[in-house]
């Protein structure tokens, strides 16, 4: 998961807001109440705070919408049939970091692994139903219980490059010490091995391995010709950390040859770097101001 989860538990439900702070400012007299008002309290009595309710509608479309599943699963369809293509074409390579000349490189594609090879919405389910921010320590009982289901296709995309001699390389902003916990999970899940030594890059596994995860590309692109980078958030592709959302934006304008050919995206409206353009730091800050930057950030119109 890259660890931006914090910040997302601080999501704002709307409804729930002002179903609350409506009723608190209920006119007393002059206009009749809704006559909703005095239920709707009671109606939210015992409900997780605001911040947990933010990620419920998102939790639950990718645990229960058949869009969510169908939506993935026609994703890595499309990629696999992109596959010998890529590999025929020695010219093709999906990394910005790929040196010249990499064409007589074995191939590779780059895949995330949360959100992108591995579903981990029960863990957001768990945070909403025990009312708890992300937290590292939550985080990592949910990863060594090595129980995440592949994300619909994933395994199939997977199974696909390596039948084609494809190695795949996972790299995840999963801590270095989650690494046997997340082999463990993959390969309970049915993901083939590599044939490389280490196919699993892990955050900080090497010191020069940080969260901008383009020194982990370099590594991989000087080794192999990359075919395809497979992610659920902008930073699985080029470093756009701490860009924000025009920024953004214009980074997927700039690239939009890569979009279904050698990059390949998957949905995640639960977390991500998207997020946090929009908090441009104020994560830390109290789920009310989070909020407030989020309503701020709604565009009830095209500018
Ligand atoms: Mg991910």
């Amino acid at each position: 998961m890259n660890r931006q989860l914090p910040s997302s538990s601080q999501l704002f439900v709307i409804s729930a807001t002002l179903a609350v702070a409506g009723c608190a400012s209920a006119p007393r007299t002059e206009a009749p109440a809704p006559t909703v008002a005095p239920e709707t309290t009671t109606e939210w009595a015992g409900m997780p705070s605001p911040a947990a309710m933010a990620v419920v509608d998102a939790t639950l479309w990718m645990q229960t919408s058949a869009e969510y599943a169908a939506m993935s699963r026609q994703i890595w369809t499309l990629a696999i049939r992109q596959l010998p293509d890529a590999l025929a074409d020695t010219t093709w390579s999906a990394a910005l970091e790929q040196p010249e000349g990499s064409g007589s490189l074995p191939p590779a594609v780059i895949v995330d692994v949360d959100e992108t090879m591995l579903d981990n919405a029960p863990y957001a389910a768990r945070l909403v139903e025990r009312d708890e921010p992300f937290t590292e320590a939550s985080w990592a009982v949910w990863v060594e219980e090595s129980k995440a289901r592949p994300v619909p296709g994933a395994l199939e995309f997977v199974r696909a490059a390596r039948e084609l001699g494809i190695e795949v390389f996972y790299v995840t902003n999963r801590l270095a010490n989650l690494e046997q916990a997340t082999r463990r999970n993959l390969d309970a899940m049915g993901f083939p091995p590599g044939d490389a030594d280490d196919v699993y890059l892990m955050l900080e596994e090497r010191e020069e391995w940080g969260s901008d995860k383009t020194s982990r590309r370099e590594w991989v692109a000087e080794r192999y010709r990359v075919l395809m980078l497979a992610g659920d958030d902008l930073n699985d592709f080029l470093a756009a950390r701490g860009l924000n959302v025009e920024a953004r934006s214009e980074i997927v304008r700039r690239h939009a040859d890569e979009w279904g050919n050698r990059w390949i995206v998957l949905a995640n409206p639960t977390y991500g770097s998207w997020e946090s353009a929009i908090l441009d730091g104020l994560e830390s800050r109290s789920p009310a101001a989070v909020g407030r930057r989020k309503l701020e950030s709604l565009q009830p119109r095209w500018n």
